[in-house]
C-alpha cells in the first residue's frame, strides 16, 4: 500500500545510490537527526523489508547496504553463486523510503593489509561457527566497518540470525560503539518457512522438507506450553520431527548463548540447523 501511495502521488523522495566510501562519508556528513541502518547481502525479501520498514518508521533517515561480504564465506561456500537481484533491490529500497543505498565492491571495503578481528571463540566457534569456522570473524569485521562508515544511531538485525545478532550486540557493547542495535522479529511464509535469500536454492520437494525446521520448533513450543522445561527431552522430540533431514544441530541456549538444561521463559532460544539437499537452513524460536 505504501509503495502504491508513493507511485500515485510521486512522493518517493529521491534515494541516493552510493558506491564509494567517500560518497557515503559525504552523504553521512549532510544527515542530521536519527539514522537507521540495515546491513544486508541483497536479494531482498520480506524479511529484509520488515527491518527496512522498522527503520524508516523509527528514524529520520535510513541507510541500507547491499554487500555480499567475501570474508564471511568459507572455501567452497556459495560466495560466487550467492543470489544477486540488484535492480529489484534498488526498487524495493526506493519504494520503502530508504534515503541511501550503499552498494560497495570488495576493493572499496577491504585492503591488502588490515588488522584482523576475532570473534570470541567460545561464542563464535560453536553452533553456526562450528560448521563455519571463521564465519563470524568475517561478519564482525564487515559490520564494524559498516557501522563506522554509516555511523547510525540505530542498526537493525534479524533474530533469524540469532548467534550473529548476539555477537554483534556483544561487539557494539565491548567496543563502545555509539549505535543502538535493534533486534527484529523473524518473518515467515504462511506455512512457517523462515524467509531466507537461500530459499531460492530449494526445489519444490525440498521446500516441503524445509518446513520440518519450523515444525520442529512448533513441537518444542507445544511441549513447553504443556509444561515441559527439560531441554534434553524437548530436543529429543525435535530430532524426531527432523529425522528425514541431515540435522547439523538442535540446541537450546540462554540469551548469552550458553547451553541450558532447563528452559527459562523469556530467557531461552531454541536453535535448529539442517541441510535440505545441499542447502543449509537455520531457524530459531525465542522463548
Ligand atoms: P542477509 O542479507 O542474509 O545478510 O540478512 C540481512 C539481515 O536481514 C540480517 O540482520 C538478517 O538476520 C535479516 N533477516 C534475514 N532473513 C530474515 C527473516 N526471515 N526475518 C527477519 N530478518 C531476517
Amino acid at each position: 500500500m505504501r509503495s502504491l501511495k508513493f507511485i500515485f502521488y510521486s512522493k518517493v523522495p529521491k534515494m541516493k545510490i552510493v558506491k564509494t566510501i567517500d560518497e557515503l562519508k559525504a552523504y553521512r556528513s549532510e544527515c542530521s537527526g536519527s539514522i537507521g541502518f540495515v546491513p544486508t547481502m541483497g536479494a531482498l525479501h520480506n524479511g529484509h523489508l520488515s527491518l527496512i520498514q522498522k527503520s524508516t518508521s523509527e528514524n529520520d533517515h535510513t541507510i541500507v547496504s547491499v554487500f555480499v561480504n567475501p570474508t564471511q564465506f568459507l572455501e567452497g561456500e556459495d560466495f560466487h553463486t550467492y543470489p544477486k537481484r540488484t535492480e529489484a533491490d534498488i526498487k524495493i529500497c526506493e519504494f520503502a523510503g530508504v534515503s541511501a543505498l550503499f552498494m560497495p565492491n570488495s576493493e572499496e571495503m577491504y585492503s591488502m593489509c588490515e588488522p584482523s578481528l576475532c570473534a570470541p571463540s567460545h561464542k563464535a566457534y560453536i553452533l553456526e561457527g562450528l560448521a563455519r569456522p571463521g564465519h563470524f570473524d568475517g561478519v564482525l569485521r564487515v559490520v564494524l566497518k559498516l557501522l563506522n562508515l554509516a555511523q547510525p544511531t540505530h542498526a537493525y538485525f534479524g533474530k533469524k540470525d540469532a548467534q550473529q545478532l548476539y555477537l554483534i550486540q556483544n561487539m557494539v557493547k565491548t567496543f563502545f560503539l555509539n549505535t543502538q542495535i535493534i533486534p527484529c522479529e523473524i518473518v515467515r511464509e504462511d506455512d512457517g518457512l523462515a524467509l531466507s535469500s537461500r530459499n531460492v536454492y530449494l526445489s519444490s520437494s525440498e521446500r516441503q522438507e524445509a518446513l520440518l525446521l519450523s515444525q520442529s520448533l512448533k513441537v518444542a513450543t507445544q511441549k513447553i506450553i504443556a509444561g515441559q522445561r527439560d531441554t534434553l527431552s524437548i530436543k529429543a522430540s525435535m530430532y524426531e520431527v527432523l529425522k528425514p533431514l541431515h540435522v547439523e544441530y538442535v540446541e537450546i541456549v540462554n540469551r548469552d548463548f550458553d547451553t541450558i538444561s532447563t528452559i527459562e521463559i523469556g530467557q531461552s532460544i531454541i536453535l535448529v540447523c539442517a541441510k535440505v539437499g545441499t542447502t543449509r537452513l537455520i531457524d530459531n524460536l525465542w522463548i
